[in-house]
């Protein structure tokens, strides 16, 4: 592992939230449980907290990687007892819409589902409009190169971390197996100094995707009862089942929204790119824990 170096730069933009509340409905794919996720405003430097409000007091937690615990193949935050489940597509959404400041009201854990994609979410805040806010957002800087490899297995996933010379944000994800298999190995990129909308147009619609075999086995478990193959991308030995790809890289430009709902789980933009081979949510988050915990607290006041 090898920890970039960082430092606060000029913010380039100030805080922002939403114009008025919206609502978006569905049902988790792992709990098959109905649920409203409502968006609403929230004041300068609130940053992103979802509200149980099924829940005895309604407890708040807040989209920071500090409250993240580790499910397998999702994003989970949790504060005591109280959890939200498979929020990943959520965070993304709130990043790629440019919604800093927001509470999220939601009537279970887990969220809406849809079609596996962040499309409705961002649909919904771009829909809602948002507004400027006084205070600047938090920006941090990469200006040295980072490393940071999976050592627990061959092969592994690794994240490498470079300045930008341009001054730009971008993440990038190689999807690569080392078996053959029907997925084929692609490469997707995201640059934040586009617009929204392009966000909305490229990386939102892209699907979750997993094999054949592995819905096989969710199943089997009792999980994703309610989901079918034509609601997310499941690949059997020829490609999708039942479905048709909306881009022929959907799978890494999804793994690239995956990668930037992981990183969002801070305060802070960032001014770097961020290249990721075959990694998931857990070491997309070590990743972000590690540089956060390099920060000189001095720096960000
Ligand atoms: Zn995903």
């Amino acid at each position: 592992m090898r920890v970039p170096q960082i430092v606060r730069t000029e913010s380039i933009r100030r805080q922002r939230t939403l114009a008025r509340p919206v609502e978006v409905a569905g049902f988790g794919f792992w709990s098959s449980k109905d649920v409203v996720y409502s968006f609403q405003p929230a004041p300068e430097d609130y940053g992103v907290v979802f509200v149980r409000s099924d829940l005895p007091d309604s407890p708040p937690i807040p989209a920071t990687v500090v409250h993240r615990i580790h499910k397998p193949r999702q994003t989970s935050l949790a504060v005591g007892e109280a959890q939200v489940d498979m929020v990943e597509h959520v965070l993304a959404a709130l990043k790629g819409a440019r919604i800093d400041n927001c509470k999220i009201v939601v009537s279970a854990a887990e969220a809406p589902g849809i079609d596996g994609s962040a499309a409705a979410f961002v649909d919904a805040l771009l829909e809602a409009g948002a507004e400027e806010q006084a205070r600047e957002k938090i920006r941090l800087k990469i200006v040295s190169e980072g490393e940071f490899t999976d050592e627990s297995k061959p092969n592994g996933g690794r994240i490498a971390i470079t300045p930008s010379e341009r001054g730009e944000t971008v993440f990038e994800y190689e999807l690569r197996y080392d078996m053959p298999g029907p997925i084929p190995n692609q490469k997707a990129r995201f640059n934040f100094s586009q617009p929204p909308e392009v966000f909305q147009r490229e990386i939102a619609p892209c699907r979750t995707f997993l094999t054949f075999d592995e819905a096989t086995y969710l199943r089997s478990q009792g999980i994703c009862a309610r989901v079918g193959a034509s609601d997310v991308l499941v690949y059997g030995k020829d490609g999708p089942i039942d479905n048709t790809l909306r881009f022929d890289d959907e799978c890494a430009r999804h793994k690239t929204l995956d990668m930037i709902g992981d990183f969002s789980l801070s305060p802070y933009d960032w001014e770097g790119e961020f290249h990721a081979s075959k990694t998931g949510h857990q070491q997309n988050a070590d990743t972000l824990r590690a540089m956060l915990e390099s920060l000189d607290p001095n720096i960000l006041q």
